[in-house]
């Protein structure tokens, strides 16, 4: 191992899961922080700790000059950039390794391939890959959308081909609102992400989110380790994960990571993905690829064993892959709910003073956050304070110790979204296993209606 401090370009539960791995590894962490994260956890525990800026994440997390003079003052030699701010930013990986700092991230120009949705898909269905239906590559002359709208036959799904985290997308049910939202669908596109680019796909009326993750050497090697499911969504954003998904046979895991997998290998993609699907009726459909680090990476770590973070440093180290696809064994169950400072039936914001704190413990049970008795959750960042993951052999199993875990933990101060939790818990549809992309804002529409 040639690496031998890394600083961690993030903050919150993300920046102290690098900083655990690294020290696991015998390596020094660099924390870097803005004057609101001064007190935060992973500043506390990393080894050298640089302020690099003011609250908002545009001066500090965000600020590249401000990261890249902290790495060179603390004599960093390699940088991880968590999930989330610079994470799928080429240009910011460039940078990293122009200044000969190892980037522990994918190689830049995959990051910017998929980074855009359009040429995302081209490669994707280049490398094989089954897609959404859909305009092959951007449309911009309204005859020609209209005929490709009509051939998917609607309704259809308007995306922006720089649109993230759920936004720059418009439903269309019929062809005659279809000139309208095409033209609004490009100007909001371009006033929000600087690219009027759009293109067009069918929409699926009622799918799962199921997603893949990946592991490529950057040599022509890579592997799947299976399947997460995250359909528990709440306006795109993901609220509980688990893996494997209840909907999966081990047959179409297996195919379906094969095929991700070959498509990896053959680009050559090096580090940690994710492949994200659509599924519907026993099909995949694939959305978009994500280039990092996914928040709910440690479903998969729990049913794996394998160390997802230990492992994007051994490669970005130049070191083989730990293991081979024969050596991944699935085994048990894995959920996630992911708690946010927020209330829990209306989702405002909760920021503030945290008076008391416990966390869950026992066999099986992990809980990633940065919190402790005292710290106070600045406003200025996302409502995530902690992810509680529990682990079962069985899914029945995993649920009734999540209940458990559920009712031993302790944040006072902020709400929290555990109350919200437990009530998905006790859900006859979520204990089936039985829910798509919508069931969660129906059920939330339905409890406050
Ligand atoms: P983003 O990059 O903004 O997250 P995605 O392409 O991953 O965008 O889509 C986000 C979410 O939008 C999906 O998880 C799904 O809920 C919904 N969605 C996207 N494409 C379709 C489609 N063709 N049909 C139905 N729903 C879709």
């Amino acid at each position: 191992m040639s690496i031998r401090r890394l600083l961690i370009a993030n903050r919150g539960e993300i920046a102290l899961r690098i900083h655990r791995a690294a020290h696991e590894m015998g390596i020094e962490t660099v924390a870097v922080h803005s004057t609101a994260d001064a007190e935060a956890m992973h500043v506390r525990l990393a080894d050298h700790a640089v302020c690099i800026g003011p609250p908002a994440a545009r001066d500090s997390y965000l600020n590249v000059a401000a990261i890249i003079s902290a790495a060179e003052i603390t004599q960093a030699d390699a940088i991880h950039p968590g999930y989330g701010f610079l994470s799928e930013n080429a240009k910011f990986a460039e940078i990293v390794e122009a200044h000969d700092i190892t980037w522990i991230g994918p190689k830049p120009e995959h990051i910017r391939t998929m980074g855009d949705k359009v040429e995302a898909k081209r490669t994707a269905g280049a490398l094989g890959l089954p897609l959404v239906p859909g305009s092959d590559g951007a449309v911009s002359e309204i005859g020609e959308a209209r005929r490709i709208a009509a051939e998917i036959g609607y309704p259809v799904i308007i995306k922006a081909a720089s649109g993230g985290g759920g936004r720059g997308m418009k439903v269309c049910t019929g062809p005659d609102e279809f000139e309208t939202l095409i033209q609004q669908a490009g100007s909001e596109a371009k006033a929000a992400f600087g690219d009027a680019t759009v293109y067009i796909e069918k929409y699926l009326g009622n799918p799962r989110h199921i997603e893949f993750q990946i592991f490529g050497d950057g040599k022509g090697k890579a592997i799947h380790l299976g399947e997460r499911d995250c359909s528990l969504q709440r306006r795109h954003q993901k609220v509980l994960e688990e893996a494997p998904s209840p909907v999966i046979s081990n047959n179409d895991r297996n195919h379906m990571g094969g095929i991700v997998a070959k498509a990896m290998a053959d680009m050559g993609y090096r580090g940690a993905g994710t492949i994200e699907f659509l599924w519907e009726d026993g099909k995949f459909y694939f959305i978009e690829m994500n280039t990092r680090l996914q928040v709910e990476h440690p479903v998969t770590e729990a049913i794996t064993g394998v160390d997802l973070v230990r492992e994007q440093i051994r490669i970005a180290d130049g070191l083989p892959l730990s293991v081979t696809q024969d050596d991944i064994e699935f085994k048990g169950h894995a959920i996630e709910c992911r708690i946010n400072a927020e209330d829990p039936w209306n989702f405002t914001p909760s920021p503030g003073a945290v008076t008391n704190y416990h966390a869950a413990g026992g066999m099986h049970v992990r809980v990633d956050s940065g919190l402790y008795a005292g710290y106070k959750i600045p406003p200025y960042y996302d409502s995530m304070i902690a992810k509680l993951i529990v682990y079962g052999r069985t899914r029945e199993g995993c649920i009734m110790r999540l209940k458990r875990a559920l009712e031993e933990m302790v944040i006072e101060g902020p709400k929290t979204s555990i109350p919200l939790h437990q009530a998905l818990l006790k859900e006859p549809d979520f204990l089936s296993g039985d829910y798509t992309i919508k069931w969660l804002e129906e059920w939330l529409a339905n409890r406050i209606g």
